[in-house]
């Protein structure tokens, strides 16, 4: 099924994001979580993709396929470009193909020191690379508090308007902790004329271990209020998985309160207690809207 068309069916989206195991470690590790992530009945989940350097890739693909021909879920395959190579990328795509993906989350990736590869430069030269070559549904990502590399959110929500107008479907956030810079990049990017559907990635903080790498990763800043409670229960790792989880409910009871969103896109780490958690106290609010 392609996301399109549960956009068109639901007014608000519910989907989880994971990440294949690392490459040393037995891909059977994941076969739980994929089991008890489909169990919660999202609407999809999505499949994260290395952008070089250690390579996963194929675990990628395999999970992708093992959502939707064993466990019956849609997979959202995310493709990174940047240190990768035309023909790599068409041989990815020709995978997705043959194991009946349909949605794909197109993306250009982190550059990798070392890497040097310009086959592509932007998400939106892969784009049309994967137009010409398959019929899958495509999203983007987009970054409420700008792209790092982005000299300010406007020429960044310029350069989104050009991906989407390249034909993307939907959007999916970068993780964000202050809904504030979400309601304001959601009003910024209407005002551009960019109109897809947009959902929010929420990541529950639960692990001291994760929080550090996390805010760098997503060059996110971190409201005195979160920073409070990371502070409060860094010491306590049962304390602060509860607190993580509370914030996150927080986050989405409030956007979707708010109908700034057409959904809610869970950055789950693989742990299906923090994703039962969440959907079990938020799935009420989506059904909710989903009934409006
Ligand atoms: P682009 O859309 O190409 O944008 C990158 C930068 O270039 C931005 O600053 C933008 O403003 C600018 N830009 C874009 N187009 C142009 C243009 N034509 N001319 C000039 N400037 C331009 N990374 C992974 O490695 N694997 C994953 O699985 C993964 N999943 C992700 C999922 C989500 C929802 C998000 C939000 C991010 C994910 N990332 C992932 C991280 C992502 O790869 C990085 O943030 C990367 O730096 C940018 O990718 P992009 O597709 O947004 O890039």
């Amino acid at each position: 099924m392609k996301i399109s068309d549960i956009f068109k069916a639901k007014k608000a989206v519910y989907s989880f994001e994971t990440f294949p195991p690392k490459a040393d470690s037995d891909i059977s590790v994941i076969y739980d979580v994929l089991a008890s992530l489909s169990d919660l009945k999202p609407d999809y989940i999505s499949v994260t993709y290395s952008a070089g350097g250690k390579s996963n890739n194929a675990r990628s693909l395999e999970i992708a396929s093992l959502l939707k021909n064993k466990y019956h879920i849609e997979p959202l395959a995310h493709l990174t470009c940047i240190n990768s190579t035309k023909e790599k990328v068409e041989e990815a795509i020709n995978v997705l193909k043959r194991e009946g993906v349909e949605n794909v989350l197109a993306l250009r990736g982190d550059r990798v020191p070392g890497i040097d590869c310009n086959d592509f430069k932007y998400c939106s030269d892969l784009i049309p690379f994967i137009k010409e070559r398959a019929d899958f549904d495509l999203a983007g990502a987009c970054y409420p508090e700008g792209h790092p590399e982005a000299e300010s959110l406007d020429v960044d929500i310029d350069n989104l308007k050009r991906k989407v107008d390249l034909g993307l479907t939907h959007l999916n956030t970068q993780l964000f902790f202050d809904n504030e810079d979400f309601f304001r990049f959601i009003d910024k990017v209407r005002a551009a004329g960019i109109n897809v559907p947009i959902q929010a990635g929420i990541m529950p903080l639960t692990k001291k271990t994760t929080i550090d790498r996390t805010i760098q990763m997503a060059a996110t800043k971190i409201p005195a209020k979160l920073a409070r409670m990371i502070n409060k229960f860094s010491d306590d790792p049962e304390a602060l998985k509860e607190a993580g989880i509370l914030y996150a409910e927080d986050q989405i009871a409030d956007i979707l309160s708010s109908g700034a969103s057409q959904g809610i896109h869970v950055y789950v780490m693989n742990n299906p207690y923090v994703a039962k958690r969440i959907t079990d106290n938020v799935i009420g609010l989506i059904n909710g809207v989903n009934k409006e």
